[in-house]
């Protein structure tokens, strides 16, 4: 089973507590689709300009990520400039260089139209719609938002959620879509939005699910799971921590895909829930994907087990 992602390939200058770095490979589809690599076949589609080279390029492609939809055209790629040093929890912007993805229109390449799970990146509601009504086969559909959209462009999100199987967001984000302050009443508030289930990511105290009444029949209906995050000591540069969560969780839903025949049970649900956590927690430990470029399988496994031992009772 393969996963199609829909989102911003870029370059981030980053400032945090252990340092700083100019323009490394980021954005939210690079960091999804390193973390789901893992798992399944990845599919990107974005935009770059003429500073993406092919050495960047080949960090996707040395791990089997298909760049097909990759777009090239002459500028500038997206720059993100974010700064921890303040908070480690939360990423104060800088600056944001949209550049060449200020025009950005999502083109599916023919080859990519048989993908069975879709994941919609942070991107403008507008294009997620738009991606997702070119993939009226996909089996599942899941996808993330932020707090621009979340009050700049309400409408279009609300419209985006209605078609989400699994929305994927962070705690102040299903605050902010809601209103509501306390979590569970967030979570509820958001899933009367339409998603048919939701993943809120409580940073450094782990994750939850939450599923709407009638969402998959499989025995998810008005279940709640929740799932640790690994401890951890350092943390150099929370940058792309959501986005590989979700690449590690998406993923591991897609690997199981043939077996399950893409029905969301609620085995593979928690432990992807648990595979998002690793990913997650991989990924802070260097700069930019650095960690997540010479991360091995078997130390996602070790990982996954350490983190069962740890919350098991
Ligand atoms: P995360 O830390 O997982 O929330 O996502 C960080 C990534 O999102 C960075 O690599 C940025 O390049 C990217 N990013 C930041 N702002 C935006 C934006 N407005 N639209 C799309 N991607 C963004």
């Amino acid at each position: 089973m393969s996963i199609l992602v829909v989102g911003s390939v870029a370059f981030d200058t980053l400032e945090t507590p252990s340092g700083k770095r100019e323009r490394v490979l980021g954005g939210a589809a690079t960091h999804f689709a390193l973390a789901a690599s893992f798992f399944t076949d990845v599919r990107v589609v974005g935009v770059v300009g003429d500073d993406f080279l092919p050495e960047h390029e080949a960090v996707l492609t040395s791990k089997g990520i298909d760049t097909t939809g990759i777009e090239h055209v002459p500028g500038k790629s997206f720059h993100w400039t974010g700064s921890y040093v303040k908070d480690l929890n939360a990423a104060e912007t800088l600056a944001t260089d949209l550049n060449v993805f200020a025009a950005f229109e999502p083109k599916i390449p023919e080859s990519y139209l048989d993908t069975e799970y879709l994941f919609l990146a942070n991107i403008d509601p507008v294009l997620q719609s738009r991606v997702r009504s070119h993939m009226p086969n996909a089996k599942l559909v899941a996808g993330d938002t932020m707090n621009y959209w979340i009050s700049a462009h309400r409408d279009n999100l609300l419209k985006v959620l209605r078609e989400l199987d699994i929305l994927v967001i962070n705690d102040n984000e299903a605050r902010m879509l809601s209103g509501e302050t306390n979590s569970l009443r967030a979570a509820r508030g958001v899933l009367a939005l339409g998603p048919k289930s939701l993943v809120v990511k409580y940073a450094e105290y782990g994750s939850a699910a939450y599923f709407s009444a009638d969402s998959f029949g499989d025995g998810l209906d008005r279940k709640q799971f929740r799932a640790p995050a690994t401890p951890q000591e350092e943390v150099v540069d929370p940058t792309g921590a959501g986005d590989s969560f979700a690449g590690g969780f998406y993923g591991y839903i897609a690997s199981r895909g043939a077996e399950t025949q893409g029905k969301l049970t609620p085995e593979v649900f928690r432990k992807a829930m648990f595979y998002g956590c690793v990913l997650g927690s991989l990924s802070v430990e260097a700069f930019g994907t650095d960690r997540l470029q010479r991360t091995t399988r078997a130390e996602i496994d070790q990982r996954f087990e350490h983190l069962k031992e740890i919350s098991h009772l």
